[in-house]
């Protein structure tokens, strides 16, 4: 919006200068937002399903993190969608084989519905990749992966699907564009559920894909305008809002989860604790469902609750959803560590997995 502004040299400065009303005396340092659905003709816009100003100013900002150009949508899932659109009739799509099960609900109707075929991989590993991208349209990579929090080597994947002459989208949801920027790494598109730690106050849901191509901007622009799944004034600002405190957000959630991954796997109650090295994801194995389930019942500070990304540390055991993947250990409780103070956050962890093991209410 603003091109008065010095060139960002960093994410953090991004973050707050991109998407503002032009610095001029008297102008508003927020961008309002705009409940328009028409606007008077003669100008740049006409109808708000193809555009307006709150969009705009959330993708300036999503851009600039990404170094693309940014399209909202109304979920992650949207976004999805969009980028479905993308493959041709009878196409090829690559997906992770344990990744979001949302993701791979989508993919498997796309191949019930006979719009393309799919072939489930497992994303890290390579050399399944590179098997399975041969006359691939479409390589959906995810990076950590959800709930497992594998990690991908983008560069490789990337490198094979583009020999493949595949396109590559990148779900980094669990990363946000602080911590891994796809397309720096030539990725095609970079998406995100914006209504994780995007926006981060479990209040929206939206999505978001960026892309250094004008050719996919435009294609991508056109599919949601004819596709209708836009995000709300409202949530558009509330997101933008949420975003702008993420850097401070992330590294806060990021180093209490790097202090409770390390005691998480001294706890006797814990039979395996993943956590990539960075994020505010980790995934705490216990003994069985049992045990999680009751980890969940006894929690007093963090909430059971799906989504995740949010301000307050929530949790749930994963395998209680049908959908999940039954590669997903029963007893897996995937944790998404917020802003409190993390020893209030550890006591109330360690009391309850203490109590799934031996059934005793720690008094401390
Ligand atoms: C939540 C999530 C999605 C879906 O996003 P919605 O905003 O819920 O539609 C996609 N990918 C990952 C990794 C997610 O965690």
């Amino acid at each position: 919006m603003d091109t008065d502004q010095p060139a960002s040299t960093s994410l953090e400065t991004a973050l707050i200068t991109s998407g503002r009303p032009p610095r001029e005396p008297g102008a508003p340092l927020s961008p309002p937002v705009t409940f328009a659905s028409t606007f008077v003709q003669g100008g740049e816009r006409a109808y708000a399903r193809a555009g307006q100003p709150t969009w705009d100013a959330f993708e300036d900002v999503v851009g600039a993190l990404e170094g693309g150009r940014s399209l909202a949508f109304a979920s992650g899932l949207a976004a999805l969608g969009a980028v479905l659109e993308l493959v041709p009739p009878d196409g090829v799509v690559v997906a992770p084989r344990v990744g979001y099960s949302g993701t791979r609900t989508v993919l498997e109707a796309g191949v019930d519905g006979g719009r393309y075929t799919a072939r489930f991989v497992g994303g890290s590993d390579l050399a399944a990749v590179r098997d399975a991208v041969s006359g691939a349209d479409l390589v959906w990579v995810e990076t950590p992966t959800n709930p497992m929090l594998e990690t991908v080597d983008l560069e490789a994947v990337i490198g094979a699907a583009h020999g493949a002459q595949a396109l590559v989208a990148v779900d980094a949801t669990f990363a946000s564009p602080m911590r891994i920027r796809p397309l720096e790494l030539g990725a095609d598109l970079a998406m995100h559920s914006a209504t994780k730690i995007m926006s981060g106050h479990s209040d929206l849901l939206m999505g978001v894909v960026s892309t250094a191509s004008a050719d996919l901007h435009q294609r991508l622009a056109d599919i949601r305008t004819r596709t209708g799944g836009v995000a709300g004034p409202m949530e558009t600002w509330l997101a933008l809002r949420g975003l702008r405190t993420l850097a401070v957000r992330l590294d806060r959630a990021e180093s209490s989860a790097g202090w409770l991954a390390e005691r998480l796997g001294g706890h006797p109650s814990v039979v395996r604790v993943r956590y990539p090295g960075f994020g505010a994801m980790i995934a705490v194995e216990v003994a069985d469902a049992t045990a999680a389930d009751s980890v969940v019942d006894a929690v007093r500070l963090w909430v059971p609750a799906t989504s995740l990304g949010g301000v307050e540390s929530s949790l749930e055991r994963r395998r209680s959803w049908p959908d999940e993947s039954p590669d997903v250990p029963d007893g897996l409780l995937r944790l998404s560590v917020g802003l409190e103070s993390p020893e209030d956050l550890w006591s109330d962890l360690a009391a309850a997995l203490e109590l799934s093991r031996t059934g005793i209410v720690d008094p401390v």
